[in-house]
């Protein structure tokens, strides 16, 4: 195989042709416009797009250019600033971080200049058939003669010609979420170079969204001074509802979003971590439990994160701390350390090594009639854990874990 037709001469296009011509392909590149195509907002070089920026020779080209955002401010109903941020923005990022946001039209720009030479192009045009046989793919163009590649790659945006023709229709593949985004040019009236603004609309609790018998996770995080309230809660529909507060006038709650699904139990299990993400461990419906965690750098998503368990279905909600344990001194990460009611009435201990990013174990079985764990802490007594339990008989139970392993405490008396 070696020749490649690749619709599309955006970003994704001429980079893929960079690479391919590199293992010795030859890549043709179809674009629409007559030209390298401006407009569009932004693209942030992150993660492996860095690395491939970096093999690509224009790292510190893309360094150059790259957008000074100087932070953002979050406006209530009333226009009135709720928040602001020098650190970071949604769309960028963290402001002092390695990624760089470089706007569409200068990254269009460099990565044509910098693969013409080696890279056929053709403007104006496009793909209008595809048949593929036995010697390869024949594509007809609006205006260039049909030609045989070895392979046809669509990296023609989200209308995509080549997934219409390849694939059918693109309403069975987009799917409208309902937003609108405009981007247009204007004068700096406002004063507003490099700084974003963000509109909510309407902060606040929905009604009837937190489940009956669900106890919030609540902590307080270092997001503004004095740092922000942080609730978690598991919803009626069986997802995770997130709101904060800033600290300050006029004390709202804001909406963080709803995410995940089939969560079962939820509740004080919420930890800012040392890189100032939340983390958060559920129980899910199948008696698992899964970590979820929110990812601020990348515009403050909540992402799926690894899914754990014994086997023995989880019937309460996990509790979640970081000790000690494992930290090197009290700037580094200490271990996770988990508690969770489990069928059969007793409780598993599970603990995550941060350090060393090992996985979650097992450490430990314990306890009998138990119902839920309802609270944990890692106490300044030898540090020991400390744990409350609920139990069947609807009495709180102290249990706490030493040198020795765990120990089984007083019931403490009537709930
Ligand atoms: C309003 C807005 C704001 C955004 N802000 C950000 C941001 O802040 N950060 C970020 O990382 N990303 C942002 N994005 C997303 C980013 O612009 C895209 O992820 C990126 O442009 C995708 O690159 P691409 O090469 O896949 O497609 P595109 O950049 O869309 O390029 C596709 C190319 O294919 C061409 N084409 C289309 N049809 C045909 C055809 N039939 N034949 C030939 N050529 C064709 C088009 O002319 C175009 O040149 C934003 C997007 C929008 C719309």
């Amino acid at each position: 195989m070696r020749t490649v037709l690749i619709s599309g001469g955006g970003i994704a296009g001429p980079v893929l042709a960079h690479r391919l011509r590199h293992h010795g392909f030859r890549p043709t590149v179809v674009e629409r416009a007559p030209g390298p195509r401006a407009g569009g907002q932004a693209v942030d070089i992150r993660g492996v797009a860095l690395d491939v920026v970096d093999r690509m020779g224009l790292l510190e080209r893309a360094s150059r250019v790259r957008t000074r955002m100087r932070g953002m401010s979050i406006l209530g109903p009333d226009g009135s600033e709720v928040d602001r941020s020098t650190e970071a923005t949604f769309s960028s990022g963290r402001l002092d971080g390695e990624d760089i946001e470089v706007l569409r039209e200068d990254l269009v720009r460099m990565v044509h200049e910098h693969t013409r030479a080696d890279v056929e192009y053709l403007f104006g045009d496009s793909i209008t058939g595809l048949d593929e046989d036995e010697s390869g793919v024949r594509a007809r163009f609006t205006h260039a003669a049909p030609r045989t590649f070895d392979l046809v790659v669509g990296a023609d945006g989200l209308h995509s010609t080549v997934r219409r023709l390849a694939f059918g229709p693109e309403e069975r593949f987009v799917h409208h979420l309902g937003s609108y985004l405009s981007v247009f040019g204007t004068d700096n009236f406002l004063a507003l170079e490099d700084w974003q603004m963000w509109l909510r609309d309407g902060a606040g609790l929905r009604p009837g969204d937190a489940a009956v018998g669900s106890t919030p996770a609540f902590i307080q995080s270092d997001y503004g001074k004095p740092g922000n309230f942080e609730v978690v809660v598991r919803t009626a529909d069986g997802r995770l509802g997130h709101w904060w507060r800033i600290n300050g006038a006029p004390w709202t709650w804001n909406d963080g979003g709803r995410f995940a699904s089939g969560i079962a139990h939820y509740g004080p299990a919420l930890v800012q971590t040392r890189a100032r993400h939340l983390d958060l461990v559920a129980a899910l419906t199948d008696g698992r439990m899964q970590l979820w965690w929110r990812d601020d750098p990348n515009g403050f998503a909540w992402r799926a994160g690894e899914i754990f368990g014994s086997g023995t279905a989880a019937v309460s909600a996990p509790c979640l701390i970081e000790g000690q344990y494992g930290a090197a001194d009290e700037d580094t990460a200490g271990n996770y350390e988990l508690c969770v009611a489990v069928a059969g009435g007793r409780v598993e201990h599970w603990w995550r090594g941060n350090a060393g990013g090992s996985s979650w174990r097992r450490s430990a079985v314990f306890g009998h009639d138990v119902a839920a764990v309802t609270g944990m802490l890692q106490g300044s007594f030898g540090f020991n854990l400390e744990v409350i339990v609920l139990r069947t008989d609807r009495r709180l139970q102290h249990y706490w874990r030493d040198g020795a392993g765990w120990h089984e405490g007083s019931v403490i008396g009537p709930v």
